[in-house]
């Protein structure tokens, strides 16, 4: 037996398992002896491959045609297609050969990625593709749990506290997230039933983890694969928890979190160091594990370079399927830009796309907090988009990474040069040397942070803006006259500006 990928390009296919594969958007054809000679080829594949394994990466061919000893089958995917070459070539080989023949061809046919994409839910029934399958088929069951309503759909994800711009066709593919995302797309399209289980995501700040895994969730509960799904971030997990044991309502939520089709938690990291919440989530992991249900995580690291997290935590993440997102490289900050420009409605010139995705490269939230300045800037000073305005907009983006001075940073600072306690400057006394330094430090933050003076007094033991006012003055008038005072005051201003830093 030959097994090749159909080819669009050529008539004539091309052989050992050629990258080359028809994006077809065929749907399975009733061909009733086909799909019972599948059947019994799944069932005898199902001898040879365990449980997890069989529903994964068997369940979701598709027969498509047994022609002139021919048969071609779908599968959801390039990296689908990939993965069965490199892990059950022999016993699809075998099992085909038992079922159609000694001499059989087999050619994979990939599916168009639209065919996985989520079909608009109608009000009314969506149409059955499964009905052309047989019954007992488990592609069957899929189709008809996609039945969903689109109000109930748009109640659904709101409920999943899912931002439903995070979806797989807004998420520009490349080569640095390829895999994450071919990850995704299976788990999206087979929640639970896949040896994904749980599927933790890692990389950067900013790479597209968050936009990833909640593109699960938006994929599932669109095309009907899934009903329950929640979106967290571990610290909201961590809050909801704390607020529970003080509320006396472990169990209901307990129950909440372990009644989830899918349950995705973003930035796992934030786990780290407590104890008791990692113990609930442990807890909750392998209930939903063994219940066949997903899990997916994200981390700004692989699991087992965390640090703070139970053993026994860390070991479980590992036991699904770990895929990084690099940084993207310089093809993809382009298309990424293009698509988020043309999102907006602008056609942007080509030389400035590239000048920003030359240089903003280490993050993708980056790369579109520019596009956005330069949009902006553009329109609200009415000013055509050149690359002198795009280099200005880079620089403030690339260079501003400094953190603003905070008004605490500044109380310290002072109470340190006249060698008080900090918390003198928030008391109520009126001791001289206090009454001094509070008003330097009220001065500083006036000068140095952009908060409102009513804020500033806040700071200060919940004091009036009318006193920081005062203070104001006061330091002014002594700067004036006193030029010892001025010189120490610009000194220590000057302090605060570089250490802040
Ligand atoms: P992370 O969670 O890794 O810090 P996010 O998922 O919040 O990153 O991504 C940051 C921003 O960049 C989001 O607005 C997201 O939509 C966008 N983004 C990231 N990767 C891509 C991509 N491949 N295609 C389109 N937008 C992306
Ligand atoms: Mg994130």
């Amino acid at each position: 037996m030959v097994i090749e990928t159909a080819s669009a390009k050529s008539a004539e296919p091309t052989y050992g398992g050629s990258s080359e594969q028809t994006r077809h958007k065929t749907q399975p054809i009733a061909d009733d002896s086909l799909a019972q000679k599948w059947l019994q080829c799944l069932a005898e594949i199902s001898k040879h491959v365990n449980n997890q394994s069989f529903k994964t990466w068997f369940e979701p061919l598709v027969p498509i045609k047994f022609e002139k000893n021919e048969l071609t089958i779908q599968v959801p995917s390039q990296f689908f297609y990939e993965w069965l070459e490199e892990h059950y070539y022999a016993v699809l080989r075998t099992s085909i050969e038992e079922i159609f023949g000694q001499d059989v061809k087999l050619i994979y046919a990939v599916a168009e990625e639209e065919y996985l994409a989520p079909s608009p839910v109608e009000p009314q029934q969506v149409p059955l593709e499964g009905a052309v399958l047989p019954e007992g088929h488990p592609q069957r069951q899929n189709h008809i749990r996609a039945s969903v309503r689109r109000e109930d759909v748009e109640q659904m994800v709101r409920e999943a506290n899912l931002n439903s711009r995070y979806t797989f066709e807004n998420f520009i593919k490349g080569e640095s997230n390829q895999y994450a995302r071919a990850a995704a797309l299976a788990v999206a399209n087979n929640p639970g039933g896949t040896s994904f289980n749980p599927l933790v995501l890692y990389g950067g700040v900013g790479l597209g983890k968050t936009h990833l895994i909640q593109a699960i969730g938006n994929h599932a509960l669109r095309t009907g694969r899934a009903r329950r799904v929640y979106y967290v971030s571990s610290e909201k997990f961590t809050v909801d928890f704390v607020d529970a044991i003080q509320r006396d309502r472990l169990s209901e939520f307990s129950n909440r979190y372990r009644s989830m089709d899918i349950l995705i938690v973003d930035d796992i990291q934030f786990f780290s160091g407590k104890e008791k919440t990692q113990d609930n989530f442990f807890h909750t992991f392998n209930e939903l594990h063994q219940l066949g249900k997903q899990i997916v995580l994200s981390s700004d690291k692989p699991p087992k370079e965390l640090k703070g997290l139970d053993e026994r935590l860390i070991s479980r993440f590992q036991w699904g399927l770990t895929a990084d997102i690099q940084p993207p490289d310089l093809e993809t900050r382009i298309a990424i830009l293009r698509k988020k420009s043309e999102d907006n409605g602008v056609d942007l010139p080509q030389d400035i796309v590239e000048f920003i995705a030359v240089n903003v490269t280490t993050n993708i939230r980056e790369l579109e907090g520019c596009l956005i300045s330069l949009l902006a800037r553009s329109s609200l000073e009415n000013k055509p988009i050149t690359i002198e305005l795009a280099r200005e907009v880079v620089q403030t983006i690339v260079t501003d990474v400094r953190p603003p001075i905070g008004i605490e940073f500044i109380q310290r600072t002072v109470a340190n040069y006249y060698d008080i306690p900090e918390d003198l400057l928030r008391a109520k006394t009126r001791k001289q040397e206090v009454a001094l330094a509070r008003q330097v430090a009220m001065y500083l933050a006036k000068e140095l942070t952009s908060a409102s003076l009513k804020t500033i007094g806040l700071h200060f033991g919940g004091r009036d803006h009318s006193t920081v006012i005062h203070a104001y003055q006061t330091i002014e008038d002594l700067m004036k006259n006193d030029e010892t005072f001025r010189n120490a005051l610009l000194q220590l201003r000057r302090k605060i500006e570089l250490t802040s830093r």
